[in-house]
């Protein structure tokens, strides 16, 4: 952010803590958006990026119970890390395998506690485009940690067909195992017999987002009323959301998804509803 963007942030002896661990942290948007939120609802609180090196995300939780830190996000790479760091995870942070969120709980919340917001964000984004995952068939396209929360999401929320494309195909297989998914090879992006029975269709890749393009993919063999849903994001329109765009199949921006993961995220740091208007004008897609 260059200097004349930056404004003067509301602190007090009084405000607490809240940060998202990670590295990178410098692109992140979580900061503006909790910070928004804070700001709209009056609370005293404050949100601040952590860049954490390898060798410090265990003093980095350990820094939330000496430091008094309410609770972190947490982002690539340690979201897998941090399982084992925590106190306890939720029944849904052990079934993705992964935690993006940390918070307190207990009378003197001295328990830390690893819960995964990403699934709840996923369905929560679709829902505000009117969207459902109960019956749809989709194709999941990547198999990374991000791949993990959204086909939770999709087994949990009653999917009718979930099939799997990555470029490493044994992790897709064993990844479509442990969800209950088919594993289907990268060249189904292209095969209208896989992508004309699809409803819904979603990006679990980074592919394109430093320049470049998107793997080969045919959005028009999807029927009219496919969604396509890029959990990836950046500025504007991605990659993969542009040839969505290109043959006008209806579009999710994954700063919805960021912004529902966040509101979950909220409500444990803070107790309160949060104002998902005011954040997702935060992030640009109001
Ligand atoms: P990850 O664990 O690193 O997984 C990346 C996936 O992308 C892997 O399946 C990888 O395939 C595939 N991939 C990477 N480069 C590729 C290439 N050149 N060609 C084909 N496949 C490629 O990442 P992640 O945590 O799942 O995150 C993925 C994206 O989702 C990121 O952009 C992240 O910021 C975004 N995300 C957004 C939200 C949100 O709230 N909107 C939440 C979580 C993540 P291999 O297995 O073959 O390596």
């Amino acid at each position: 952010m260059t200097p004349s963007r930056i404004r003067a942030q509301h602190v007090e002896g009084t405000t607490r803590v809240v940060g998202i661990l990670g590295n990178p942290v410098d692109h992140s948007l979580s900061p503006r958006m909790h910070n928004a939120a804070y700001a709209a609802l009056g609370l005293d609180y404050v949100y601040v990026p952590f860049r954490a090196a390898p060798d410090g995300i265990r003093g980095a939780i350990r820094a939330m119970r000496t430091l008094g830190i309410v609770g972190f996000n947490v982002t690539v790479p340690y979201k897998q890390d941090v399982v084992r760091l925590v106190d306890r995870v939720t029944a849904t942070a052990a079934a993705i395998g992964a935690v993006n969120t940390i918070y307190r709980e207990g009378d003197d919340g001295s328990e830390i506690v690893g819960e995964n917001t990403d699934a709840e964000g996923f369905v929560a984004a679709l829902r505000s485009h009117g969207a459902k995952t109960k019956g749809a068939r989709v194709l999941v396209i990547g198999a990374g940690g991000s791949a993990r929360a959204v086909l939770h999401a999709l087994k949990t929320g009653g999917a009718k067909e979930v099939l799997l494309a990555n470029r490493t195909a044994s992790k897709a297989a064993r990844l479509a195992k442990e969800f209950g998914a088919a594993a289907v090879p990268l060249a189904a992006l292209e095969d209208e017999a896989v992508l004309s029975s699809r409803t819904l269709v979603v990006n679990c890749t980074p592919v394109g987002l430093k320049g470049g393009a998107y793997l080969g993919y045919d959005a028009a063999a999807t029927p009219k009323d496919c969604i396509h849903f890029d959990l990836a994001y950046g500025r504007g329109l991605t990659p993969f959301l542009d040839l969505a765009r290109i043959a006008r199949r209806p579009l999710v921006d994954g700063r919805h998804m960021l912004v529902h993961q966040g509101a979950a995220a909220f409500r444990l740091f803070t107790g309160r509803k949060a104002p998902v208007a005011v954040m997702l004008e935060a992030v640009g897609v109001a």
